[in-house]
């Protein structure tokens, strides 16, 4: 069924709050019996994470089809600290972001003409997130209405996200609308979910 993984990213906590929420989330998914507390690294290829939290004997509960006997889950990676994510086959870089003040959309991978990003848009861009990943503040301007906006709060394209807080559901069959809209509300914050392939 090959390496892929359903991520889940919480978008609003701060690097502070995400090392402490990811204990009681996980706290949480053990009591459903979505995953158990024992670690492995089968199957786990999480950037920053070598294991994650084998499946709890509910695990079904949290997928949208448990029909297929033979499809056995792998482990729930948990990934703490200030990142970026991507989904799909994982561009490093935002193809666009839409400035939340102005509603410009500033491009910086000329899909489908282009397929690398435009290194002077993507530069501010890149300038205020690695700022942010260091100090949890980084902003870009925008280029149409001149605002100074916090990476956090420009509108990424659906497959970049950045947050202090993401779980990786290794090879688990796609999971239900239902649990992902639970566990974005046991975070109490806003989520992005992704979909890739290792
Ligand atoms: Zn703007």
């Amino acid at each position: 069924m090959g390496d892929y993984f359903e991520r889940i990213v919480d978008v609003e906590v701060t690097g502070e709050e995400a090392g402490p929420l990811a204990g009681r989330m996980v706290d949480w998914m053990v009591g459903e019996g979505l995953i158990t507390r024992e670690l492995s690294s089968d199957g786990v290829y999480s950037l920053t994470v070598d294991e994650g939290y084998v499946p709890g004997p509910n695990w079904a509960r949290a997928v949208a089809d448990s029909s297929d006997p033979d499809w056995l889950p792998g482990p729930v990676a948990v990934i703490v600290g200030r990142d970026h994510h991507v989904g799909g086959q994982g561009a490093d870089e935002a193809a666009y972001a839409v400035c939340p003040r102005c509603r410009n959309k500033t491009v910086i991978i000329d899909y489908p003409e282009e397929f690398e990003a435009k290194e002077e848009v993507w530069q501010p861009f890149k300038d205020g997130i690695a700022a942010w990943k260091e100090t949890g503040e980084g902003s870009a301007p925008c280029s149409a209405c001149g605002a100074s906006v916090p990476v956090t709060q420009w509108q990424w394209e659906p497959d970049f996200a950045l947050g202090a807080l993401a779980f990786d559901f290794w090879g688990w069959p796609p999971l239900s609308a239902r649990f992902c809209a639970t566990l974005s509300r046991q975070l109490g914050h806003r989520t992005v979910e992704h979909m890739g392939k290792f």
